[in-house]
């Protein structure tokens, strides 16, 4: 059993405190919303009344945040995390950001004695459920041996992805991957509509053709086809498209960047730029596919 001070308790957060604490954890936890902060306190966790106070409490301190900046307050503002926490506290950031935030963070933490590792994560707020997700871990081989036993109370792959950073990386080069794929399977729909082609039959072959992806079989965007999708459900978020838009920009930066040439990850970044212009930035990325059928 381990103390844990855990920060942000979102759509991600929320349901990963609670493994947490099912498994036997002790979990100080804070959010900002207090709503947010009393269903954790329902869950089983200790409600914090600040950063500073959450962190002092764990000897792990975990979060789970939107972006690069509130990571960065989070850590290393005033009040911050790393003026709080326990000098052997180990620190695990699981929000999806950039590299070089990352970087900047896990050396701050460095600099005050502390490891820090980044382990942002896949499988969607089903998997934070479930304790089903997969750990990309970017850090020391000592700070992940350490983290692992804690990870595996919320995840079911965990892998090392190498040095501080990493993690980010193997995150944004996903997203694209994924972005692209659920652009996709919404042309796809569409068209197949278009053509007079029952959406069904469309899903019943290619979830077992050359198209299969998990945006299809685990996320069909297509109302009516997978129940527990937010596609049937009116697209409540799930992961939001302005969540999906950042993660794309961090791909764009690192690709520029390095020089890679991602222009169908520039396309995705621009249609999902052009979605939230739309108004729907808060709602399930998955709700592209409105945009395709010209409904938004
Ligand atoms: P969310 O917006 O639901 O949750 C973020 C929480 O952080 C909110 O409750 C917010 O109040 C809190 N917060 C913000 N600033 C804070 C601060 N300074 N102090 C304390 N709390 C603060 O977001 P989410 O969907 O849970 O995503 C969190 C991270 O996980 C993001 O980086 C996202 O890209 C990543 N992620 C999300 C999913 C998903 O399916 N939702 C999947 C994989 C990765």
């Amino acid at each position: 059993m381990t103390e844990i001070g855990f920060i942000g308790l979102g759509n991600m957060g929320g349901p990963m405190v609670r493994n947490l604490v099912e498994a036997g954890h002790g979990v100080t936890a804070y959010d900002l919303a207090p709503e947010r902060l009393a269903a954790a306190a329902a869950d089983g966790a200790r409600a914090a009344a600040s950063v500073a106070e959450a962190a002092a409490a764990g000897e792990a301190v975990i979060t789970m945040l939107p972006a690069g900046a509130e990571v960065r307050e989070v850590f290393i503002g005033e009040g911050g995390a790393l003026h709080a926490a326990r000098p052997e506290a180990l620190l695990i950031d699981c929000s999806t950001i950039d590299l070089e935030t990352a970087r900047a963070v896990a050396k701050a933490a460095a600099e005050s004695g502390r490891e820090m590792l980044d382990a942002p994560v896949s499988g969607g707020t089903a998997g934070a459920e479930a304790g089903t997700l997969t750990f990309m871990v970017g850090g020391t081989e000592a700070a992940f041996a350490r983290a692992r036993p804690i990870l595996e109370n919320m995840g079911r792959t965990i892998i090392h992805a190498g040095a501080v950073g990493a993690g980010q990386a193997v995150k944004m080069c996903n997203q694209l991957m994924l972005a692209v794929s659920m652009i996709g399977v919404g042309e796809a729909f569409t068209l197949a509509r278009k053509v007079g082609l029952d959406p069904q039959v469309m899903y019943d072959v290619c979830s077992t053709a050359t198209s299969r992806s998990w945006a299809l079989t685990e996320y069909c965007p297509e109302p009516g086809i997978l129940e527990a999708a937010p596609s049937s459900r009116g697209y409540p978020a799930g992961f939001t498209a302005a969540m999906m838009l950042k993660d794309l920009r961090l791909a764009r930066a690192a690709a520029e960047a390095a020089g890679a040439d991602t222009a169908l990850g520039a396309q995705a970044a621009a249609l999902y730029e052009r979605y939230c212009e739309a108004g729907e930035g808060a709602s399930d990325f998955s709700g592209i596919i409105r945009m395709i059928k010209g409904e938004v």
